[in-house]
């Protein structure tokens, strides 16, 4: 979600995903976690978000310029582990930074805005989040005073308003159904992205095993989301998504205009052709932002730049 700087799990490192610093990872399993390392370097040899970052000093990148994942605590040491496998492999570091979150802990995303670990469940280590805003609301007792009464209220020291937490975005990760996922993060949410594994009445039990939601369970859980879209990820690869769509159609009722299929090419292409254009774009004119600046410092100290990714082929295709 560019928006909001994040994106939860990183399966696939996909073009969409590199204007956002923060990954939110939600267990390591491979279907999540498989694009991590290729994200840490794309970001680093893009340059970007490096508007601090000056290739010619020699010194590490600045803070800020790195990609960062924020994990379960107990995956923060088998992470490390993976980076550092890398580098006899690539000849070289690749910065990242990992960010261990204990559920119920919070990241700061933007200045009122953060993100919140809740503890799923699923056969790993496993985390879902919810994306908090928090504004101030006028107190109820307040609620028909005039402006300048308000003001004068305020003037004279009383707290005439109350903090309020609105859920935007809420991530299941993989993750069996439970009493988490009814609590107001998901209930309220704006957005809640779900997992749902299993479309097939006779696939409940592989759900279970798997520790997934079948989509009997999501429809349970329309019930309470208040959400203005659902959005399915991870169908299995067994499923197609006319199937799918034809199981959603059957099941969910009056619910149904809510309900979306991220893999939904059919209905999703021009939207995801959409986000990629304005996310490039967005990296665009951070990299322009970025050359000024460069360009400016090397006239300051009358030196000459070398640009590593002049030198290295950042393309996707390098592997
Ligand atoms: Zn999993
Ligand atoms: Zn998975």
């Amino acid at each position: 979600m560019p928006e909001l700087d994040v994106c939860f799990d990183m399966g696939q490192c996909t073009r969409a995903s590199l204007s956002a610093s923060v990954i939110a990872l939600s267990h390591a399993h491979m279907d999540h976690i498989g694009g991590l390392p290729y994200w840490f370097s794309q970001r680093y040899f893009q340059k970007i978000g490096a508007e601090t970052h000056l290739p010619d000093t020699g010194q590490p990148p600045a803070r800020g310029s790195v990609g960062k994942v924020v994990c379960h605590p107990e995956l923060e040491a088998p992470l490390r582990a993976m980076l550092r496998a890398w580098e006899p492999l690539e000849r070289q570091r690749t910065p990242s930074e990992i960010i261990p979150l204990a559920p119920e802990e919070e990241y700061q995303l933007k200045n009122n805005v953060t993100l919140r670990a809740i503890e799923t469940r699923h056969t790993v280590p496993s985390l879902g989040f919810a994306v908090i805003e928090r504004r101030s609301k006028l107190k109820e007792e307040f609620k028909d005073f005039p402006q300048e009464r308000l003001r004068a209220l305020r003037q004279a020291g009383t707290e005439i308003t109350h903090p309020v937490e609105i859920p935007l975005v809420a991530y299941t990760g993989d993750t069996e159904p439970g009493e988490f996922l009814v609590r107001n993060e998901f209930a309220k949410a704006k957005i809640v992205i779900v997992e749902c594994t299993f479309f097939e009445p006779e696939h409940r039990g592989r759900a279970n095993t798997g520790k997934h939601i079948h989509v009997e369970d999501l429809v349970r859980l329309l019930h309470v989301w208040e959400a203005e879209s659902v959005v399915i990820v991870h169908a299995s690869r067994r499923t197609t998504i006319p199937y799918a769509r034809e199981r959603l159609q059957a099941l969910c009722g009056e619910h149904l205009p809510r309900v979306h299929m991220l893999m939904d090419h059919r209905m999703n292409r021009q939207r995801y052709d959409a986000q990629v254009a304005a996310s490039q774009a967005l990296v665009a004119a951070r990299e322009a932002a970025t050359a000024s600046r460069l360009a400016e410092s090397a006239a300051a100290n009358d030196a000459t730049l070398v640009d590593e990714s002049d030198v290295r082929d950042a393309d996707e295709s390098s592997g």
